[in-house]
């Protein structure tokens, strides 16, 4: 039975034709001996109607049918009984009078309803378990459709600007300098490991050298790292490389790419150029370097306002030379003693001791630290922050960026608060992107208690700061931008270094990698680059996210067609799992740890 129309297309204009449908079995009734069929495909629903009596055989058959069952009818297009036509299906003004009915596959009961409404509060294992039941949901065959239509504006806006599609390995080798990574053991080679390629970098930058010139890749990229609901352990990128740019031509690129992208897929006309922030400001006035810029709540600084103070907290966190940040959270001084709790807990994740606050209420300053303030310094206060009735203060007395950080989780938390009671409006179709700038090539790490490189290792600095790489490396800025939206980082690049010896220093150097671990990670990029490297730089873009983001949704996973639970586990096709002695034993691997329970 191969069909004529599909189950969203037959109107009053194909009255009297025979046809063929298939699909599933949407909902099924029988009304007074008339059985009713809801058959949907892809496309829609069409009610399919069967009159045992005519057809007594098929009758028969289909008082079998479930719900989701899978079956092809033949039958007449005629108009619905006046009064029944249903406005809101496309094909509510006919029906199919059956005079055939084949039935595929009679469907167990689903273990979860599959409307969109109820199908969202089911709970996400069991959804994940039966997933090509969730996918058959309306909402989630929405995002698929979304992502693939993304995708074609992306390869279709590169296409036409010459770029070339390359494919790069997955198996790799392991750069254990980046994220954690997936490894593989190689049996022609035991005791070697491949890694699965955490992103195309090397080779972007290796095409460079090959003359590619312009190079995308919707490339899949491996990281093992702990599961949130933005982050999967495998994730897609839009991935791209261009040679003799520089960082103006990459911003009208991508702004190219995400105002077409806005346009097809959503309508919107975005604004370009995009605004851009240095990263000191953005860390200055909002405390972070992906900053939501859609409400203001901006951070102050007062160091220099208590420098001189008898406060001593503050004066001494100025005169060692940290920050004494501010944030007026306008209007919340009716803050409840649990969203207080809150506030201190996230100020203390990020190493606050406490979080000094004053609330202004009835013209009164209530707080604990309101007596060690001088008059001037108060009114220096109300009018450096705008302090009004009603308003709660809050202060950072840090390291600069831990001031910052501290002030810009407190700053997205007021915000929600203030959105809560009604006070904030930040309209949905808001979108604010923004251009994060001059990063610093090189930032310290706590854990690792030695500094790192921002982005990455490749990343060129900004030319006038070279000098600066041997007197006061941690001054350099890289050339490195990262694009954000409503708070969101979508993707990052930067202008690469192309000259082996400036890279062997940056490596050597500013890095303190040893010279041995240089020569067998990237011996082969320096080498590469002494043939002809061109001037070049490159961006990678998040696609789970970016696609989330035009469908409306919070949670990669639901743009994903297979995704992993956040306990790193295929619920379906249930892996990982324990694999043979046999198996193990080609690999040259033994399991030490702990067997399953
Ligand atoms: N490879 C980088 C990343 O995955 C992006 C880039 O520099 O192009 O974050």
């Amino acid at each position: 039975m191969k069909r004529t129309h599909d189950c969203g297309q037959l109107t009053k204009a194909d009255l009297g034709a025979t046809v063929v449908l298939a699909g599933w079995v949407d909902s099924i009734r029988d009304q007074g001996g008339i059985i009713f069929i809801d058959l949907r495909d892809r496309k829609g629903i069409t009610q399919v109607k069967l009159e045992p009596n005519s057809n007594a055989d098929a009758g028969a058959r289909a008082a079998q049918l479930k719900a989701e069952s899978v079956v092809s009818v033949t039958g007449q297009v005629t108009l619905r009984p006046v009064g029944t036509a249903n406005p809101s299906l496309a094909t509510g003004e006919i029906e199919v009078d059956a005079t055939g009915l084949e039935i595929h596959n009679i469907s167990e009961t689903p273990p979860f309803p599959l409307d969109d409404a109820e199908g969202d509060r089911v709970n996400e294992d069991l959804r994940l378990t039966y997933r090509y039941l969730d996918l058959r949901r309306p909402r989630m065959r929405r995002n698929l459709e979304i992502r693939h239509r993304t995708t074609k504006v992306v390869r279709d806006y590169f296409d036409a600007q010459g770029f070339i599609d390359v494919e790069t390995p997955i198996l790799f080798k392991s750069t254990p300098e980046g994220a954690r990574e997936y490894l593989v053991p190689s049996r022609l080679h035991p005791g070697e490991f491949y890694a699965l390629s955490q992103s195309p970098q090397q080779f972007k930058q290796i095409l460079m050298v090959a003359g590619v010139e312009r190079y995308i890749q919707i490339a899949r990229c491996f990281r093992d790292e702990d599961l949130r609901a933005d982050r999967q352990m495998e994730f897609t990128q839009i991935d791209v490389e261009v040679s003799f740019i520089d960082r103006e031509g990459i911003y009208a690129l991508f702004e190219g790419m995400l105002a077409k992208i806005w346009k097809e897929i959503l309508g919107v006309n975005l604004p370009t150029p995009f605004p851009r922030l240095a990263f000191r400001e953005a860390m200055n006035r909002y405390g972070v370097d992906k900053p939501d810029t859609r409400f203001g709540l901006e951070l102050a600084d007062l160091t220099e306002l208590f420098r001189p103070s008898s406060f001593k907290l503050f004066a001494s966190t100025a005169a060692s030379g940290g920050a004494v940040k501010a944030l007026n959270a306008k209007g919340l001084a009716d803050i409840t003693q649990g969203e207080m709790t809150g506030l201190e807990e996230a100020a203390k994740s990020l190493g606050a001791k406490g979080l000094a606050f004053i609330k202004v209420e009835s013209g009164e300053w209530k707080s604990p630290i309101v007596k060690f303030f001088t008059e001037a310094e108060k009114a220096a206060l109300t009018q450096q922050l705008g302090i009004a009735d009603g308003d709660i203060i809050f202060f950072a007395a840090a390291p600069w960026e831990k001031a910052c950080a501290i002030l810009g989780r407190i700053r997205l938390e007021c915000a929600a608060l203030l959105q809560k009671r009604g006070k904030l409006a930040i309209p949905a179709n808001q979108w604010n992107f923004l251009w994060v700038v001059d990063f610093p090539l090189m930032t310290y790490d706590e854990e690792a208690k030695r500094f790192l490189a921002t982005h990455h290792p490749f990343t060129a600095p900004v030319p006038e700061d070279i000098p600066l790489l041997d007197s006061d490396p941690h001054r350099v800025r890289g050339q490195h931008y990262d694009l954000v939206l409503n708070g969101m980082e979508l993707g990052g690049g930067s202008i690469r270094i192309h000259q082996p010896a400036l890279q062997e220093k940056v490596f050597k150097d500013v890095l303190k990698i040893p010279a041995e671990l240089v020569e067998s990670r990237f011996g082969y990029l320096l080498r590469a680059f002494k043939f002809g490297a061109p001037p070049h730089g490159g961006i990678a873009f998040g696609l789970d996210r970016l696609v989330a983001l035009l469908c409306g949704t919070t949670s990669i996973r639901d743009v994903i067609a297979f995704p992993k639970t956040q306990k790193a586990q295929d619920l379906m096709a249930q892996s990982p799992t324990p694999v043979t002695a046999k198996q193990l034993r080609d690999l040259h691997i033994a399991v030490v740890g702990p067997p399953p329970a």
